[in-house]
């Protein structure tokens, strides 16, 4: 298979941790006989310092032109950078915001995994964190709350404020589709989450999952209202694969999930448009406090490759080689410093993608 891949490596560790998923790339298209074409591009602070703007038309112009989009992490110190001190929208998150809607990516896929080995890190009670959990969160990225008509203005003297939450049943049919077609690939099973006893816009999310749901006959579709959901999460998060949901209550609900994990530095997400096509990085910041010093976890970017091979150019052997290796490597005792724990064997962000690449 030849396909052609954009990377944005980004600011802050960016750059040390996609170079690492890179080797990983490598050595799957060297073992499994693919040719991997990439086209390194700069986005965020990195393009603001060369091009004064924090997206191109030509980084636009070849992500479209490329098969997926490999990304790293932008953005910088917020209170020391000067890139902060310019306009919000030539700011580093302006350029991942457009690039997003230039995309037309829609869905926000975030895999939350307790490996066993990391088990300690995990912010959950005993009982409750030995029984492991692999759910993944499809968050709507494009409507909502963040993305409806909203005002500020004095009504009969009051200082009064309105959000809209509208979503209209296309935006909810091609979200929901997108959840069932990932499911297929996971544990079958849809977890569709709403506020339907009190929203009209979940009660038509319901009404359509409901019609989307009758075309995956093997996929089991389940209803929860956001608020319990949100206590789920934290009592027994076992019981969820895929959940799929609107842009605010995703939001929170995949920090939610991302934190009961511990460990940062070992998510990694994509994000999908209509077609095959998406970006794929690493669900932390640049986390400026570590950048430079080699000691970053490039894990989550490596597994931002492996969901790209798997969600993108449909090779799940290749993504599952992946994902087997970095379990391996967590089984072998190796952590970078961020999941250290006693009696494991630390090592660089370098060392740990080679030894991850060796493994495949
Ligand atoms: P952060 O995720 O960068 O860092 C939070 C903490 O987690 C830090 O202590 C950091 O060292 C640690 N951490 C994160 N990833 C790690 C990894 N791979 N290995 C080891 N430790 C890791 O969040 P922040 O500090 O709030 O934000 C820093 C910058 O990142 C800001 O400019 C923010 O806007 C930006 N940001 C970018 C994205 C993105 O590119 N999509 C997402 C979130 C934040």
């Amino acid at each position: 298979m030849q396909k052609k891949i954009a990377v944005i490596k980004g600011d802050g560790i960016g750059p040390e941790i996609v170079t690492e998923a890179v080797k990983v790339l490598d050595k799957i298209a060297a073992k499994f006989g693919h040719t991997f074409r990439y086209t390194e591009l700069l986005m965020g602070g990195c393009s603001i310092d060369a091009y004064k703007e924090p997206l191109t038309e030509e980084t636009i112009a070849v992500c479209m032109d490329s098969d997926a989009v490999l990304m790293g992490s932008i953005g910088g110190d917020t209170t020391t950078s000067p890139w902060y001190k310019l306009p919000a929208h030539l700011r580093p998150e302006a350029g991942l915001l457009a690039l997003r809607k230039a995309l037309g990516l829609f869905a926000n896929l975030r895999p939350c995994v307790l490996y066993p080995e990391l088990r300690a890190a995990c912010t959950l009670r005993e009982d409750i964190s030995e029984k492991g959990f692999d759910m993944l969160i499809m968050r709507e990225l494009t409507g909502g709350l963040y993305f409806g008509e909203r005002s500020t203005k004095e009504i009969d003297g009051v200082m009064t404020a309105v959000d809209t939450l509208k979503y209209d049943e296309n935006e909810i049919r091609r979200i929901a589709v997108k959840a069932f077609e990932v499911a297929m690939k996971r544990r079958k099973k849809v977890t569709s989450v709403d506020k339907a006893n009190v929203l009209d816009s979940s009660r038509l999310w319901r009404k359509v999952v409901n019609e989307v749901a009758a075309e995956y006959p093997e996929v089991t579709l389940e209803h929860a209202l956001v608020d319990s959901t949100a206590m789920q999460i934290v009592r027994n998060p076992s019981q969820f694969d895929v959940m799929v949901t609107e842009n605010m209550f995703g939001d929170i609900l995949s920090d939610e999930a991302a934190m009961v994990t511990g460990s940062l530095g070992m998510l990694p997400s994509a994000s999908l448009n209509e077609t095959k096509f998406g970006l794929y990085e690493p669900s932390g910041g640049s986390a400026p406090d570590i950048a430079g010093k080699n000691i970053a976890n490039p894990i989550a970017a490596i597994l931002s490759a492996s969901m790209l091979l798997r969600y993108s150019f449909d090779l799940q052997e290749e993504a599952d080689a992946i994902e087997n290796a970095v379990k391996q490597v967590l089984a072998e005792g190796y952590r970078t410093g961020d999941i250290m724990s006693e009696g494991c064997k630390q090592v660089k962000c370098d060392e740990m993608g080679t030894l991850i690449a060796e493994r495949i």
